[in-house]
């Protein structure tokens, strides 16, 4: 395994790679990793004959410079993961690798579709500019011919499909589950900055998600949006940002069940001051 910090350099090695018809399978990461992006790898070894990690906690996607800050970052730690699980290349750039200052300072925008205004979007103002803006800058050095992101981010995936085919990048996007503890708390790093007793409670997250699966018969989407805001926020540090229920490729609302064959319901919760993502496929 190489790690690499220069575009230059990870240009060369990917040429070279390609000069030799080998094939290029990428996982775009932030870092402190886990099993679950560790997930992601593993899929890609098996499918690619080289694979290559990025780690980069990407400035331009937070809203909220707290969060940036305090990202947990371990680059020994996650080489030694990657290395476990065959990675051929890690591309770790600096900031002033990947953008100029005017990129730094600025805003990037690009056009969604709607799939921006919702959700993540609409409680995270340029986050999903930020998000198109790292990668595809790193879908342009990599030259990927598959690329595996993981459904945690559910609106992730879907808005960078669309920025595949409204780019036209010849990368085939493979969407890969959630791996969750065995308590079913969706894995993350930002689960490393909660207490204990923060992480036994954020358990009920996954928790009512699960069990608000059995009233989708009984319950209209409204109702069980009502049901599901409930529970969580009986727990004393849980409080629900957003649940909706929506169409799982528009990301739109939906008020029937009737109204789409393919429904996912899509929660954030802050426990104490940490923001947890997390979904589930309520139909089809
Ligand atoms: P991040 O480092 O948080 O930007 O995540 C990098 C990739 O790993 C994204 O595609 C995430 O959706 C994915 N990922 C993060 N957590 C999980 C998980 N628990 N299961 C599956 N994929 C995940």
């Amino acid at each position: 395994m190489v790690i690499f910090n220069s575009v230059k350099e990870i240009q060369e090695a990917v040429a070279a790679y390609k000069t030799s018809s080998k094939t290029i399978g990428f996982v775009p990461t932030m870092g402190a990793l886990h099993e679950g992006h560790l997930s992601l790898i593993k899929r890609c070894k098996s499918e690619n004959d080289i694979c290559i990690v990025s780690i980069f906690v990407n400035p331009t996607q937070f809203n909220n410079k707290q969060d940036l800050a305090t990202y947990p970052r371990d680059l020994g730690k996650d080489a030694k993961l990657l290395e476990s699980v065959d990675c051929d290349i890690i591309f770790a750039p600096t900031e002033q690798e990947i953008y100029n200052d005017n990129e730094l300072a600025g805003t990037f925008s690009f056009s969604f579709n709607g799939l921006d205004e919702v959700m993540e979007g609409k409680f995270r103002p340029g986050h999903f500019n930020g998000v198109v803006q790292i990668v595809s800058k790193l879908f342009s050095i990599v030259t990927p011919s598959k690329a595996y992101f993981g459904e945690k981010d559910f609106q992730q995936v879907a808005i960078i499909k669309h920025m595949v085919k409204e780019l036209k990048y010849p990368v085939e996007i493979i969407p890969c589950p959630i791996l969750r503890e065995g308590s079913g708390l969706a894995l993350s790093s930002r689960n490393t900055l909660l207490t204990s007793e923060e992480k036994k409670k954020a358990i009920t997250i996954s928790k009512v998600l699960n069990e608000c699966r059995n009233f989708v018969a009984r319950m209209s989407p409204e109702e069980l949006t009502q049901w599901v805001v409930n529970e969580i926020n009986k727990v004393d540090i849980l409080q629900v940002e957003y649940f909706e229920i929506v169409d799982g490729n528009s990301l739109q609302k939906i008020t029937n069940w009737s109204d789409s064959e393919y429904v996912v319901g899509c929660i954030t919760v802050y426990c104490g001051k940490i923001r947890l993502i997390d979904n589930i496929r309520l139909k089809g």
